[in-house]
């Protein structure tokens, strides 16, 4: 039986005592949102997730879904939960008033609940996650016939949202994808070509499927710069009298050349339908500037990436609290400086030193990264201010933030996944423990949305030099003045200390990387995964280290003196392999790209 107790004291304590985020948020048109409606939201979609989709996240995974002449068929308990999620308004939380969400801020829905709804069914969860992307898309970019039909049922769930980017010979390198956009006279395209791994492509969960689809129109610049996004749904409903430019009376008939010929046998995630969707001179509407689909997807995939990050935090955390369960009941061995439990046959495992590492690196590395996820999602809002002070820094730091969340959360939860298994020993690889599951659940979120290796380069060759360092100087304003406000405070030298080396060695990393990386592109590509992780090890490391701030005002109640231990282990026991990365990093593109291919 799998385990699982919602770290909703967790977020209190970050968005109120850590960030501030009801003042953050403050002259955003959040006026009737309040501290106390963030809690019973907190609380209510913990309830909600551990209630209603923890009980079928097993039964999705043995069960898995059923392709069946095209047709994908999901388990009863799916649709179910679904549809609760539905009726009980849960799954656009952020979505507008008007298209029948709550309006509440984009921290909520981008960061608890993104992990509660990862941590209880990752395979459900991405459902809504990709339709409220593909409402977000539609919302800020579409035309307003567009927005008026589609855009209340995408919210509410209603209807459910794809993104169709990967073709069979294009995956990373979109540029080169086939399907074809040509225009017709009436203003709408005929979309025609093949996608595959599409997420939720087809099912039986929602009425519609609304695919947002990148495809080139003929005639148009080579590589991205000539692909366009169009929002093709599956159906044409027969009761759509005509309010849409392009609609003939032929097209309100049910189907729209859209077909399924395929779902694939996959490690993990049985329950997420994953994809070969064809288009068959499908109706489609196209969705922001001709030749301009690329920034749009981009900012989907944006989104998606920080959901991604926090799908990997999700399962982490899950995974810990199953491996720590486990590791108080089972008794193996005994303390090396002693016997414990003389009453015992043996003692509980948590007397071994190996063990606490496990248990404690995980522990840690997810507490982390959910105070980094809690500053980007309340970032997510601020980018959205009237105030150029504000939506400036908050931007660029969310452009900087994005890859560093998709694969540095991604890389450390399947880590974190991995070592829990090992916590458990043989009980952790066998199906009945539940932590095998999140393992091979959590594997894919280094893959998709952009590989962990992609993100890298991201951020090594595009977000740190992007106008000249903008993004970089808007953490280091700061992260300095943070540094040097603490810098004569005693008892925080054991956390200002090492941030301050951190935070020195990132800035020559940097300048390094920027140098070699300008006379020879290697030297930026090799070190870029050393890179992103000690940039990801700086910011946890900044985080633990505003964390500990306010513990030290509250020694003597457990919760802050147990985040103190933590941020001491994370100094000590996490944060000093920056050295070797640093390292890897410095030793340039020759290990790699001197060695001879044949010797492969
Ligand atoms: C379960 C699942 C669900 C998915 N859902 C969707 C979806 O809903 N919609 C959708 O459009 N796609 C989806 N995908 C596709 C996914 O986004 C791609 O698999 C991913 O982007 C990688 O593309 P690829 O598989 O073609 O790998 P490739 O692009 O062939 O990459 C192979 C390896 O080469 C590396 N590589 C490639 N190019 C470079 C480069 N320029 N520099 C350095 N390294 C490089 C990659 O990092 C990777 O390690 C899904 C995939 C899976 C498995």
């Amino acid at each position: 039986m799998v385990e699982w107790d919602p770290p909703v004291r967790e977020y209190d304590f970050l968005f109120n005592e850590v960030f501030d985020a009801m003042g953050s948020i403050e002259g955003l048109g959040f006026e009737d949102f309040d501290s106390d409606f963030l809690a019973m939201l907190v609380d209510g979609w913990a309830t909600h997730a551990k209630e209603v989709w923890l009980p079928i996240n097993e039964l999705g995974d043995k069960e898995g879904l059923n392709f069946q002449d095209g047709k994908i068929t999901m388990p009863q308990e799916f649709k179910d939960a679904y549809k609760r999620g539905i009726d009980e308004g849960w799954l656009g939380t952020a979505c507008k008033p008007e298209h029948g969400g709550m309006g509440v801020p984009t921290f909520f829905q981008a960061v608890p609940w993104a992990e509660f709804g990862t941590s209880s069914c990752m395979a459900l969860s991405v459902l809504p996650a990709l339709s409220i992307g593909v409402y977000e898309v539609l919302d800020s970019h579409g035309r307003q016939d567009l927005i008026d039909y589609f855009a209340s049922n995408l919210a509410t769930g209603e209807w459910a949202g794809t993104m169709c980017l990967t073709e069979p010979h294009a995956g990373t390198d979109l540029g080169i994808i086939n399907t074809r956009a040509d225009p017709q006279s009436d203003g709408t395209y005929k979309i025609s070509g093949t996608k595959i791994f599409i997420t939720y492509g087809e099912h039986d969960m929602a009425d519609n499927i609304i695919h947002l689809v990148l495809a080139k129109v003929p005639g148009g610049p080579e590589g991205t710069k000539g692909i366009s996004l169009f929002l093709v749904p599956k159906y044409m409903p027969s009761e759509w009298e005509g309010d849409l430019e392009g609609i003939s009376n032929d097209l309100k008939s049910d189907h729209n050349g859209v077909t399924c010929s395929g779902a694939e046998e996959k490690m993990g995630l049985h329950a997420s339908p994953t994809c070969v969707m064809n288009f068959d001179d499908s109706t489609g509407w196209l969705v922001g500037p001709l030749h301009g689909g690329m920034p749009l997807m981009f900012e989907m995939m944006n989104r998606e990436r920080v959901a991604t990050g926090m799908m990997g935090l999700g399962l982490a955390e899950i995974a810990y609290q199953n491996a720590l369960a486990w590791s108080l009941d089972r008794r193996q061995g005994r303390d090396l400086k002693g016997i414990r439990d003389p009453n015992e046959t043996a003692d509980n495992i948590l007397v071994h030193p190996d063990v606490r590492r496990m248990l404690l690196e995980a522990k840690v590395n997810n507490e982390g990264c959910r105070a980094l996820a809690a500053w980007t999602g309340i970032l997510l809002d601020q980018m959205h201010s009237d105030d150029p002070s504000v939506s400036e820094p908050a931007t660029a730091l969310v452009a900087l933030f994005t890859p560093i969340i998709k694969a540095h959360f991604t890389d450390l939860a399947c880590e974190t996944a991995s070592t829990c298994m090992q916590v458990m020993g043989g009980a952790g690889y066998c199906s009945e423990y539940g932590v095998e599951q999140f393992y091979r659940d959590v594997r894919i979120s280094k893959i998709w949305e952009g590989t962990n290796g992609i993100q890298a380069l991201d951020l090594a060759g595009r977000k740190i030099t992007q106008d000249f360092g903008k993004n970089l100087r808007h953490l280091m304003w700061p992260l300095s003045e943070f540094i040097e406000e603490n810098r004569a405070d005693p008892e925080m030298a054991e956390f200002n200390k090492p941030l301050h080396q951190g935070a020195r060695g990132l800035q020559q990393i940097t300048l390094l990387m920027i140098a070699e990386g300008m006379a020879n592109p290697h030297f930026l590509a090799a070190g870029a995964t050393d890179y992103c992780r000690y940039f990801g090890n700086v910011l946890l490391a900044y985080m633990w280290a505003r964390m500990a701030k306010i513990c030290l005002q509250k020694k003597g109640d457990p919760f802050y003196d147990a985040k103190l231990a933590s941020a001491r282990f994370f100094f000590k026991r996490i944060y000093p392999e920056t050295i070797s990365l640093a390292a890897k990093i410095q030793s340039g593109p020759k290990p790699l790209m001197d060695y001879p291919v044949e010797m492969f």
